[in-house]
């Protein structure tokens, strides 16, 4: 059960990303389309960056006969429509929370986890020649109140304390010298590691792979029933039934029924959403002394994330939107049209080219979840990126893949993405919840 509307579920409508409209299309033969009757080794619910990295290293790296179930074309949930930003770490806990909840040792294990998956993409795109349209260098944390310019400079020194990771800290003047101003710019943090991707041409890419290497990706496929029948699992899709020994469910914020309850009870899909706006001219850049293509992402709880794209188009993205309707969706488009030209008054001219949205993750652990499940060790899910799954994802399908091939064990991973999601008490109130945690962050903000 959701409770967001229907239409964010409508696999056969486009997202209406720019992605769409300027990703290579897939070669013919990747996507198999509607899947028949068959039966296979391993099947996987979600065709995005983790169902899509799962598929290629259980065929590549373990030889399985794997099959990949994808209710709408291949990355058209988040992997497809996301910001690209390609950066650590996914995870809704502040470095701070992270040591004291799980100690410094397992805490340090997960975030080089996390720094190996940002290596992880960049490689993989080298190594297969997809140019997934790498930008820029690492990811400026902005503080949008002078307030918070302390707060960073904090994090910066536990980040190279603790973590090894230097972070530079730049005050408001010599970020507006050498990054950009706005009138939410008061100083950053610039974390070393990140940077900017184009979203569908890493699914793709991804998807390419993993066919050639001998899974068989099929888009058009929801899963509408699952049932058991001994140890076998029978999937049920509109065109044919899956019988496979073991499930991956790869479904993240799209995560709903028939998938297992101790998944879809305990996650929290979240609205985040971008508008792009027509390439920007040369003067209209000089207004904001724009002079960057790294990503950037500013302090606010519900915080906006923004960068500027290889054609000079703007991409700014927010958190919001508690129910999904068409109404809410043009609401929140005509908020970050305003809050854009708020924030960057010297583009106020610059219309809105594209808007769209989606769902990313969350739940109460505030990490991701990987592992299988206690009533059932056939049914393995990796999921709960909480908003930055362009290298967490495809990492843990890798790791997925590992933990169904045997040469990975779930008492291995880092503490922090251990099993499965902790228990939301009382699920059905989940959207009276995540509303409350807006207005509450909305008012923090202000
Ligand atoms: C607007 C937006 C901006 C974002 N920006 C960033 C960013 O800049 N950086 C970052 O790191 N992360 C970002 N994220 C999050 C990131 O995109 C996700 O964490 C990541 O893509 C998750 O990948 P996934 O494969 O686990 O899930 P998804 O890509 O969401 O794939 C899940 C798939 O499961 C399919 N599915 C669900 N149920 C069924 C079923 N019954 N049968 C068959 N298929 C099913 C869905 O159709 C969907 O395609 C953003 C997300 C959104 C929505």
């Amino acid at each position: 059960m959701s409770w967001y509307h229907a239409g964010m579920y409508d696999a056969a409508r486009p997202a209406g990303s720019l992605w769409e409209d300027t990703a290579p299309p897939l070669a013919p033969g990747v996507d198999l389309g509607p899947a028949g009757d068959t039966d296979c080794d391993v099947a996987i619910i979600g065709g995005g960056y983790t169902g899509l990295s799962a598929a290629l290293h259980l065929a590549r790296d373990f030889s399985l006969d794997v099959r990949l179930l994808e209710a709408g074309p291949l990355g058209w949930g988040a992997s497809g429509r996301n910001g690209g930003f390609c950066t650590l770490p996914p995870m809704a806990l502040s470095f701070a929370e992270l040591i004291s909840r799980y100690g410094e040792g397992e805490a340090r294990r997960f975030i080089d986890t996390q720094r190996e998956a940002i290596s992880f993409v960049r490689s993989f795109a080298e190594t297969e020649a997809i140019d997934i349209e790498p930008q820029g260098e690492g990811e400026l944390h902005v503080a949008h109140a002078p307030s918070r310019f302390a707060e960073l400079e904090k994090e910066g020194d536990l980040l190279s304390r603790v973590f090894g990771i230097e972070a530079e800290l730049f005050r408001r003047e010599e970020v507006a010298e050498r990054f950009y101003d706005s009138r939410e710019q008061f100083g950053a943090l610039l974390m070393p590691l990140s940077f900017g991707l184009h979203p569908l041409r890493l699914a793709r890419g991804l998807a390419t792979v993993a066919a050639r290497s001998g899974a068989r990706l099929h888009g058009s496929s929801p899963v509408t029933r699952w049932e058991k029948e001994g140890r076998r699992h029978r999937l049920v899709t509109p065109s044919g039934t899956i019988r496979a020994s073991r499930v991956l469910v790869a479904t993240n914020g799209f995560t709903r029924a028939p998938m297992p309850e101790a998944l879809s009870s305990r996650v929290l899909p979240v609205m985040s959403n971008i508008v792009v706006t027509r390439p920007l001219t040369e003067s209209e850049l000089a207004a904001q002394n724009w002079r960057t293509e790294t990503p950037c992402a500013n302090t606010r709880n519900l915080l906006f994330y923004y960068r500027l794209l290889p054609d000079r188009r703007f991409l700014f993205g927010a958190r919001g939107d508690t129910t999904g309707t068409p109404e809410d969706g043009v609401r929140m488009r005509r908020f970050m049209e305003r809050r854009l030209r708020e924030v960057f008054p010297g583009w106020a001219d610059a219309e809105i080219t594209h808007s769209w949205r989606g769902f990313v993750c969350m739940g109460l652990r505030r990490t991701p979840s990987v592992g299988t499940l206690a009533a059932d060790p056939s049914v393995s899910f990796a999921l709960g990126y909480h908003g930055n799954g362009v290298a967490a994802a495809p990492w843990a399908g890798r790791l997925a893949a590992q933990l169904i091939g045997g040469t990975a064990k779930i008492g291995d991973f880092p503490a922090p993405v251990r099993g499965e999601p902790a228990v939301i008490p009382f699920p059905s109130l989940r959207g009276w919840y995540l509303r409350a945690a807006l207005g509450y962050y909305w008012l923090m903000d202000r």
